[in-house]
């Protein structure tokens, strides 16, 4: 930032506290934290960013734009069965924000980032502050530990595996709708649960760290459930076919689907479901049930890996559902 002092400030006041518990990160004084990985382990790293006007809106609520924030990426460690253990921090900040309403957002921003860092065992360590003159960008980079050849990847599907998918599907995309009040009939109860499900996504950590030896490919539902296959699909050079019936919906979604059928193309296509998409070779079925007791999550079976390279969703009659919009795409869409 121009104003050194105010960083600092800034650092101590909101973040700093965040570090505890990692001394290696010298309570975000010193210019790097140092830090360690259990011999035999290996560090997985993504990052993502979320943009105000184009990934959360000017007046969402700071505590929740920082849970999905940490929660987007504590997702593509789970996908990758790591466990998470540290993350850093990048701040862009409006110049134009006044101060008050600077610290108002960073103090519910930090106390979102320390609810979902308790929930998920990971620990602040660094970042960096800046001050710009386009809107908010927040970063996170976040770092995972997983054993030597244990990582889940996106290319091991094989021909007659089947695909498995976390949770329910669409509640997020149908959450945004809800926000946006586009689904006119929809009670408030319903709304309430899919709005949550929209921001305040839970990355499936506990079933990630279970999938080693069990699945073949993994991959976490970021832009869309069809999005999605077809990245996996692609990395494993096979195709899939999808019952759409098997696809787990919520009960909330379910009653818009029932009244609109055509929802059920949103909430196949719509993003930001965080749910993990993974196959596994056909006799898995008692190990991923015995996940789905321990995790309490349910586990879906939704359909299997085919050789034709195509990504077929089918009907009750066999039909394959021709699919409008095919997920979510920065290069497609540019600044929705
Ligand atoms: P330098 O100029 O040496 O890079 P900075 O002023 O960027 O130092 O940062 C000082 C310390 O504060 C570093 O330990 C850095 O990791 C930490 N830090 C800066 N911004 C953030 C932030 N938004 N969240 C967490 N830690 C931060
Ligand atoms: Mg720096």
């Amino acid at each position: 930032m121009t104003d050194k002092i105010g960083e600092f400030d800034l650092i101590r006041r909101y973040f700093a506290p965040l570090s505890k518990g990692e001394k290696g990160a010298f309570n975000l004084t010193d210019d790097a934290a140092v830090l360690g990985a259990p011999s035999g382990e290996k560090i997985v790293v993504t990052t993502d960013s979320l943009i105000e006007g184009i990934h959360f809106f000017n007046d969402d609520p700071a505590d929740l734009v920082a849970a999905k924030l940490l929660a987007v990426n504590l997702s593509d460690l789970a996908s990758m069965a790591a466990t998470p253990a540290y993350y850093t921090l990048s701040l862009a900040l409006p110049i134009k924000w006044e101060e008050s309403k600077r610290n108002n957002w960073l103090e519910k921003f930090s106390n979102g980032l320390s609810e979902y860092q308790k929930k998920f065992k990971v620990t602040l360590v660094g970042g960096d502050t800046v001050a710009i003159s386009g809107p908010l960008v927040l970063t996170i980079t976040a770092f995972g530990l997983v054993r030597e050849n244990a990582a889940l990847r996106r290319n091991g599907a094989a021909v007659g595996d089947t695909i498995w998918v976390t949770g329910t599907i669409g509640d997020s995309a149908l959450g945004l709708l809800a926000l946006q009040n586009q689904l006119d009939e929809i009670d408030a109860d319903s709304s309430v649960f899919l709005v949550d499900r929209y921001r305040r996504p839970q990355p499936r950590i506990a079933i990630g760290q279970r999938l080693h030896g069990n699945a073949s490919a993994a991959i976490d539902v970021s832009d869309g459930l069809a999005a999605d296959l077809a990245h996996m699909c692609r990395a494993s050079g096979v195709g899939a076919e999808i019952d759409i019936a098997k696809i787990p919906i919520s009960a909330a979604a379910r009653t818009l689907t029932t009244a609109s059928p055509e929802l059920i193309e949103i909430a196949i296509t719509g993003g930001d479901d965080y749910e993990l998409l993974f196959t596994t070779d056909p006799g898995s079925s008692p190990a991923i049930e015995s996940i789905e007791k321990v995790t309490h999550c349910t586990i879906t079976e939704i359909g299997r890996i085919i050789e034709d390279p195509a990504i077929r969703f089918l009907d009750d009659n066999g039909e394959n559902l021709a699919l409008s919009n095919a997920g979510y795409n920065h290069f497609n869409i540019v600044y929705h």
